[in-house]
């Protein structure tokens, strides 16, 4: 007989494996389908200070170990696969892999976002030669190298004073002459004298042959060109929601973020939608763990009702 699901959760970070552990701990049969490493961006982050318990030097990788772990306690089961289509509608709905297709009364959507192109010159082409969209992966490659930092987000600041631990220098290049980020991030990162910050800049131009050479820099108040010469450069200026799949199935604002009401329905009945992918205001871990909560406790709720 073909197996059917109570509910399978689209993506292994803080929002999917939040959902699982509540799906599980109600008795639902629960599948988690990742196509990478479970735990999401938040994997990649070194330092969590601000999910509320997670003190004494907790670091990404470990949280999300850990929730994987719970999850699996109560019974989650796990796949690491791609998602290549959905079939969204009816009581029964199609969610199709590279090597396998399942069925499921209900799907969680918790795919998360990825981080955004700048879109300076030769961005792509030095992508992985120099410019890096992740400090975890890839600070050790800059030890004692002088490094860029783009953005002014909780994500630029918190990653400059992660970097600073191995760069010679930091310059957060930002263009407004006001930071984005968390204030105590900004404080911290204002008192580390390896970080400095280049103001009202974007940046127009990567070089290099091989690898990374320098930035060209452009001042946005004066027109002003500048070389800054460094080894790495950190882009991050914000992500985008993971929902390609979903284009045309689901109600979704203009950049993709699929919509929900509070209780993390989307606009199809037994479809659900968790974390970073959704419209909403605060994107972090403790938000994306309770979407995810949410919508496995309505998921079950739908069930139930339906039968
Ligand atoms: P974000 O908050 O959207 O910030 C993006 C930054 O990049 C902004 O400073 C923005 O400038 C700048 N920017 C955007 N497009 C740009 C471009 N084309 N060229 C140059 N600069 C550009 O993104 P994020 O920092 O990645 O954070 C995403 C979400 O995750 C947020 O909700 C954040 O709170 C959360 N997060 C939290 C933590 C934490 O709590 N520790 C850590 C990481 C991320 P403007 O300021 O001028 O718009």
């Amino acid at each position: 007989m073909e197996h059917i699901y109570d509910t399978i959760i689209i993506g292994g970070g803080p929002a999917g494996l939040s959902a699982g552990l509540y799906a599980s701990r109600s008795r639902m049969d629960t599948l988690i389908i990742e196509r990478a490493e479970f735990g999401g961006q938040v994997a990649t982050t070194n330092e969590i200070d601000n999910y509320p318990g997670s003190i004494e030097n907790c670091t990404g990788a470990t949280l999300s170990k850990r929730m994987k772990q719970q999850a699996e306690e109560f019974g989650t089961q796990f796949a690491r696969e791609e998602v290549v289509e959905v079939e969204l509608e009816g009581d029964i709905k199609v969610i199709k892999c590279k090597d396998k297709t399942y069925k499921t009364k209900t799907i969680i959507i918790a795919s998360g976002a990825f981080p955004r192109l700048s879109g300076f010159k030769n961005e792509t082409e030095l992508r992985g030669k120099g410019v890096s969209y992740c400090a975890t992966c890839d600070a050790d490659f800059f030890e004692d190298l002088d490094i860029a930092v783009l953005g002014g987000g909780d994500s630029a600041i918190s990653e400059a004073i992660y970097l600073s631990k191995f760069g010679k220098t930091v310059t957060v290049i930002h263009r407004r002459s006001e930071l984005r980020a968390a204030k105590s991030l900004q404080e911290k990162a204002f008192k580390n004298p390896k970080i400095k910050f280049v103001w009202d800049t974007i940046v127009e131009e990567a070089k290099g042959k091989e690898m990374l050479e320098s930035l060209v820099l452009k001042n946005v108040k004066t027109g002003e060109l500048s070389e800054l010469k460094v080894e790495g450069c950190f882009v991050f200026v914000g992500y985008l929601p993971i929902s390609e799949l979903y284009k045309g199935k689901i109600t979704m604002n203009e950049r993709g973020d699929v919509i929900t009401d509070e209780n993390m329905k989307t606009n199809i009945p037994g479809v659900y939608a968790a974390g970073d992918i959704r419209v909403k205001l605060l994107r972090q871990v403790i938000t994306a763990s309770a979407d995810g909560a949410i919508a496995a406790t309505h998921a079950e709720h739908y069930i139930e009702n339906k039968s």
